[in-house]
C-alpha cells in the first residue's frame, strides 16, 4: 500500500489490508510523508512541524496495528508533505534538492527514514521505492488514483509507476519482471466534497463520483466488507487523533460497508504523467 500521508492508508485501503492479513498475505505499508505540513489549522514553528511528523508516524503504527500489521511492515520515507509534485516537476536531480517550508528541511530530518537524510529531490524517492518494490516484490499495489485532486496523491500515483517501469525496463535485473504482474489499484481519498454528498454512515455504500464513472476507460470495483472490518477501520482511523481534531466528519465518511478501487486508468496515467501533475488529468476533460 502506497501513502501519500498518515491515514490514507486507512482511509484507502483499511479493509482490503484486513482481508489480506486474514487471507495470509504478507502486507506492506509505505508512507511517502510524515504528514508534517498540516492540513488546516496554525501554521507550526519549523522544529514542532517535525514534532508532528513523528506523532503522525506513531498514529499510523497504532492505525496498522488496530488493523492487525506489524510495525515493521511499515517504512517512513520522510519526504515533505505538499511537496511532492514539486520534487516530480522541478526538483529530480540530486544537485537540485526542494526546500520544505514547513521545517526548513532539504533533506529528511527524521532518524527513521528508509534512507537516512533522504534528500528532498524525485531521484531520491523513485530510488527508494524501487529498493522496497525489489525487497517486497508485491502483487498487487494499492496506490493513489491518478485523479486524485491532491498534487500529492497524484504525484505519488506518478512515482509509483515511473518506479515500476524503471524496474521492469533495466537491464541489470531481469528477474524482476515486476510490471505486468503486477496489479495496480487506485483508491481515490480527495475529489472534495465526495464522498460527503453520499451521506455518512458506516451502512452507506461508496460510490465513485459521478465525473470518474463516465470517464473513458475506468473499471472500479468495490470490496464489500464485514461489519467487523467496517468497526476495525474505524477504530484504526480514530487513532489518527491529530487529524480527528479537524477533519473528523470528512474523514468519518470513508467509513462504510465498501472500498472502491479503479483499476483501468493506470495505462493512461503513464502517458499523462511524464508532463505535469499539477493540471487536470485529461481523463476527466
Ligand atoms: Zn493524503
Amino acid at each position: 500500500v502506497i501513502a501519500p500521508h498518515n491515514d490514507d492508508e486507512v482511509l484507502g485501503a483499511g479493509g482490503a489490508i484486513q482481508r489480506h492479513l486474514r487471507r495470509g498475505d504478507p502486507v506492506s505499508v509505505v508512507l511517502l510523508t510524515n504528514g508534517d505540513g498540516q492540513y488546516r489549522g496554525p501554521r507550526l514553528s519549523r522544529r514542532r512541524a517535525v514534532r508532528l511528523g513523528y506523532l503522525r508516524q506513531e498514529e499510523t503504527l497504532r492505525a496498522l496495528s488496530a488493523l492487525g500489521l506489524p510495525e515493521r511492515c511499515v517504512y517512513f520515507l520522510g519526504y515533505p508533505d505538499r511537496g511532492l509534485a514539486r520534487l516530480w516537476s522541478r526538483h529530480w536531480p540530486y544537485e537540485n534538492p526542494y526546500r520544505a517550508p514547513q521545517t526548513g528541511a532539504t533533506r529528511s530530518p527524521y532518524e527513521n527514514s528508509f534512507t537516512p537524510g533522504a534528500p528532498y529531490c524525485g531521484e531520491a524517492l523513485t530510488q527508494d521505492l524501487m529498493e522496497i518494490l525489489r525487497r517486497e516484490r508485491p502483487h498487487i499495489i494499492y496506490l493513489p488514483h491518478p485523479c486524485d485532486t491532491h498534487p500529492d496523491h497524484r504525484s505519488a500515483c506518478a512515482f509509483t509507476l515511473y518506479a515500476l517501469q524503471t524496474l521492469k525496463e533495466g537491464q541489470d535485473e531481469p528477474s524482476l519482471a515486476l510490471d505486468g504482474q503486477v496489479q495496480l489499484l487506485g483508491y481515490l481519498i480527495h475529489f472534495e466534497p465526495w464522498p460527503l454528498t453520499q451521506g455518512r454512515g458506516m451502512h452507506k455504500e461508496l460510490r465513485p463520483p459521478r465525473p470518474l464513472i463516465q470517464a473513458s476507460g475506468t473499471r472500479w470495483r468495490s470490496l464489500p466488507l464485514t461489519p467487523e472490518e467496517v468497526k476495525r477501520k474505524k477504530r484504526a482511523l480514530l487513532c489518527h487523533r491529530s487529524q480527528m481534531r479537524m477533519l473528523r466528519p470528512y474523514l468519518l465518511s470513508f467509513v462504510r460497508r465498501n472500498e472502491l478501487f479503479e483499476e483501468r486508468s493506470f495505462e493512461l496515467a503513464r502517458v499523462l504523467f511524464p508532463f505535469s501533475t499539477t493540471t487536470t488529468p485529461r481523463i476527466l476533460r
